[in-house]
């Protein structure tokens, strides 16, 4: 491998309590939980709008359950989609459009900067303590500073580049498939199917809708990895959201393989269409109205923590005493990785189950904590916490912490659990019972 050495002299463009790389779930309620702390915020993020996968990534519905008070009620409450449930029978999509600027509203708090087209692609390491982050905007790299600083990117970037452990899908290294969700309407509500995904067992006729689907693609109608058809409700009459596309063996942290896979998935939205046309009662005058702007991603690297939690824990109920994320609640929710489907033959369900404080700091990195799908878990663990209800909770709490470090000016790892457990009971969340 060729390699090339440079430096240069980077402008310190500006000094926070907490610096929150992405605006997905996790980063937009990390960023908000530290600002109404009182912390001073940069929250980054590489595309032109914040929300990650409920914007950009048009993900819907909002699935998973936590306790009681966290943001995830005051975000599902601003979306219009307060009623979800957890595994999504009666879950609705919600308006993507409606919440990019719901969202945008939301982190546009006194105390925080958001950094729109802005793109982290370092960090600046003090021994083992992360105290910046490099980014690159429409006017070259810069630094931002940060006395601590949440992981929120999904793929875990910027503890990949403080020099954190990580680990990559299961055993043989395969990841969950990568999908583009899109949205139809046009969709007859007398007729039409609803179908949430493999736990479902919706009839068309006589027949279950899946094992429809299936029998068609075998007599060569659809493409066999695209007969898992789901298709959830959204917001309004007449529309459906469609987790259908699916592309297996791509790791979406190599820039090479991304190109192949988003084309491979935007032609099979319109296979998907043809075979509504003609296929599905109800569907026969459907059409594309929107998709997702980039692939959605969901599995790339874990984050290795002082904790790494499993899922025989969680599916048990686990209860741990650093709990910051109470009464997390979803299925083992593993999309094959090698092929339709699901990947285990029967789905683990999870009693609900604590988030240990430890999960979400890397180790043998300082002044560092993850939120969202990369904390430290193994894969099918993070089959189940990875849910968005799930990571705005993780978010929240570690948003909370981010700014109690600031303040009394100490390490993620010397700050007193019992205290920020204390402050979240404050603010209404439940922790116990
Ligand atoms: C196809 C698909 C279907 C899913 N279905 C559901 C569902 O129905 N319900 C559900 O609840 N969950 C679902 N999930 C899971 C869920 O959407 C994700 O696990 C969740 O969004 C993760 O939240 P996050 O905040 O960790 O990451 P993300 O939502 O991915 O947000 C990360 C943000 O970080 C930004 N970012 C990344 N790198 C950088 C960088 N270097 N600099 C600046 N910004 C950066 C990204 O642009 C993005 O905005 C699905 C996921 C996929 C992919």
């Amino acid at each position: 491998m060729q390699t090339v050495s440079y430096s240069r002299q980077l402008e310190v463009r500006g000094s926070y309590d907490v610096l929150v790389a992405g605006s997905g779930p996790a980063g937009i309620c990390a960023a908000v939980a530290a600002a109404r702390e009182g912390a001073r915020v940069a929250l980054i993020e590489r595309y032109g709008v914040v929300g990650g996968n409920l914007t950009t990534g048009y993900v819907g519905p909002i699935l998973g359950m936590v306790g009681k008070g966290t943001m995830r009620d005051e975000i599902v409450e601003l979306l219009g989609v307060a009623e979800n449930d957890m595994i999504g029978q009666t879950g609705r999509a919600h308006d993507f459009e409606r919440a990019k600027m719901l969202l945008a509203q939301f982190v546009n708090h006194p105390n925080i900067d958001v950094y729109l087209q802005t793109t982290v692609t370092d960090v600046i390491k003090q021994g083992s303590a992360v105290v910046g982050v490099v980014v690159t905007a429409g006017e070259g790299q810069f630094v931002l500073q940060g006395a601590v600083t949440v992981d929120a990117t999904g793929d875990g970037l910027v503890s990949y580049l403080a020099g954190a452990t990580t680990e990559k899908g299961r055993e043989d290294g395969l990841m969950q498939p990568v999908t583009l969700e899109f949205t139809i309407s046009g969709v007859d509500e007398s007729k039409g199917v609803i179908c949430i995904g493999d736990v479902d067992n919706v009839k068309l006729g006589d027949e279950r809708f899946l094992d429809y689907c299936k029998r068609l693609a075998e007599a060569g109608e659809l493409p066999e990895r695209l007969a898992a058809v789901r298709l959830h409700p959204v917001v309004y009459p007449g529309y459906r959201q469609v987790n259908t596309t699916q592309v297996n063996g791509v790791d979406m942290t190599h820039v090479e393989e991304i190109f192949k896979a988003d084309l491979e998935l935007r032609e099979q939205i319109y296979i998907l269409l043809d075979f509504f046309h003609k296929h599905l009662p109800g569907y026969e005058n459907c059409h594309v109205i929107s998709s997702g702007t980039t692939t959605g991603v969901r599995e790339t690297r874990r984050v290795i923590g002082d904790y790494v939690i499993t899922a025989e824990e969680m599916a048990a109920g686990c209860r741990f005493e650093d709990v910051i994320v109470h009464r997390a609640e979803f299925i083992v929710d593993i999309h094959n990785p090698a092929g339709s489907g699901q990947a285990e033959a029967h789905i683990q369900y999870c009693d609900p189950y604590d988030l240990p404080y430890r999960c979400f700091t890397p180790k043998g990195v300082e002044n560092l904590y993850t939120a969202g799908r990369c904390i430290s878990g193994t894969h099918r663990a993070h089959a189940s916490y990875r849910v968005m209800s799930i990571c705005m909770a993780m978010g929240e709490a570690v948003g909370t912490a981010a700014a109690m470090c600031a303040e009394q000016g100490v390490t993620p790892r010397q700050l007193d659990v019992k205290q920020l457990q204390d402050r979240l009971i404050n603010k209404g969340i439940e922790l116990y019972g």
